[in-house]
């Protein structure tokens, strides 16, 4: 469920300090300063010791794995915030308390120790609002990975995911009611394993708010800039990139560029240059509940609907394809033409320009992360969603003595997965 962010208006530092003994939660494994990072299946063990200097006893010790999303974004482009949060994870550890098990005295250290195993989906009814489709339904009842607020310090705007282990300490007092004597908790890292999604249904033809898959374009050559013919580029769907460890980086992927060159006349193709591709990281979030997939929504509709957009790039490869050759076909003559399917010739084109002879080439584009930059797998939460794509950009020069380069640019959909991240397995923040 989705509830507006409270105001913590108590300090619970100071009572703490006032009222009752330091609580420690202690994971085993841990590394000092290293945040420790689990993923489905896995166990989260560990030990909470409860120490003071005055004997204290309570009533019920609440040991919980919690994960919550929080949302702070703007309203209509203005100033005013909005936030959410969502407590989509509560697991709780089983307590039972005995005489022994509630007091604690002065200088015997009170211990107990819990675990939790990471789970692969949440409850159904986690997620209870309507969708577009049951993917999305699907999609808002899987465990999303942690997030840390990358907005922090440049914008009002926040957005997060984050699991703890909370510990709370409660006492009956003499009206029954239950109060806390203490409070601690410690942040832990999930990136949970995610499945690969089948490739996205995108029509070459039909402009896209976040990708594009194919795109023409007119070859000029010459002082006079005339044109010479039509350059069409597409690209398959790459399959998913699967995540690994900072120590162990990730398994690539690869897509395969496909180019058509329709000449006007006789002129030659193009020369080819390079490919260069970077990888377009893309969060939405919104305090109001994602019913449909955020990156498949129009620029216009996504605004209207207060729904945020952090983006960011990251450079991956350049290769130069000036040595890839043009294979010439001659339409009617070669019945045995390559799989051309993915780029044919725009169904607008000039007469002039439907010719008997084309040009085709195919370049198979590496895909690789970078070492030592971290990333969280494709995930679409009911807050948060997070999305990426490949941008490659072609680039070309008419075979004239002009020097002037033109570019094609693709943005291509690909998923993220994880399937190999292990427990405590140390590292920084994921992107
Ligand atoms: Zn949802």
């Amino acid at each position: 469920m989705v509830s507006a962010v409270g105001v913590h208006a108590r300090s619970w530092c100071a009572y703490h300090k006032r009222r009752f003994p330091r609580i420690d939660i202690e994971l085993d494994y841990e590394i000092l300063g290293k945040m420790p990072r689990y993923t489905t299946g896995d166990t989260v063990r560990g030990a909470i010791k409860i120490s003071g200097s005055s004997a204290v006893s309570f009533d019920k010790l609440d040991i919980k794995l919690e994960g919550v999303s929080m949302v702070l974004a703007a309203r209509d482009g203005l100033l005013i915030l909005r936030g959410a949060s969502q407590k989509f994870l509560q697991l709780h550890h089983p307590f039972e308390p005995s005489a022994d098990s509630t007091h604690v005295m002065p200088d015997h250290p009170y211990n107990i120790r819990f675990e939790f195993a990471i789970p692969p989906c949440l409850l159904p009814d986690v997620c209870v609002q309507e969708k577009k489709n049951p993917s999305v339904e699907r999609s808002h009842t899987l465990l999303p990975p942690s997030l840390h607020n990358e907005l922090g310090k440049r914008s009002s705007e926040a957005c997060c995911i984050t699991y703890h282990i909370c510990v709370d300490i409660l006492r009956r007092r003499q009206d029954g009611l239950l109060e806390s004597l203490g409070r601690a908790k410690k942040r832990i890292t999930i990136t949970p394993d995610s499945n690969e999604n089948p490739p996205m249904l995108l029509e070459p033809n039909i402009p896209h708010p976040q990708y594009r898959i194919c795109q023409e374009k007119t070859v000029k050559a010459g002082a006079a800039r005339r044109d010479i013919g039509r350059l069409v580029v597409a690209a398959s769907q790459p399959t998913p990139i699967c995540l690994g460890t900072p120590a162990r980086g990730s398994l690539g992927s690869k897509t395969t560029v496909y180019l058509r060159f329709d000449p006007l006349g006789d002129n030659p193709p193009p020369a080819l240059h390079c490919v260069s591709t970077k990888l377009r990281v893309a969060t939405y979030y919104s305090v109001s509940h994602f019913d449909e997939y955020p990156d498949m929504l129009p620029e216009s509709k996504r605004k209207a609907s207060n729904i945020g957009l952090n983006r960011k790039t990251v450079a991956l490869q350049e290769l130069c394809i000036s040595s890839v050759q043009w294979t010439r076909h001659t339409t009617g003559l070669d019945d045995n033409l390559p799989d051309t399917s993915t780029v044919h010739s725009s169904p607008e084109s000039p007469a002039s320009l439907r010719q008997e002879t084309y040009y085709s080439a195919a370049v198979v584009v590496p895909l690789t992360l970078p070492d030592r930059t971290p990333f969280i797998p494709t995930f679409h939460s009911c807050l948060i969603s997070r999305v990426y794509a490949v941008q490659i950009d072609a680039s070309y020069r008419a075979r004239d003595r002009s020097v002037r380069k033109s570019t094609v640019s693709l943005r291509i959909p690909i998923q993220l997965i994880n399937r190999q991240i292990s427990s405590r397995d140390d590292g920084d923040a994921p992107l």
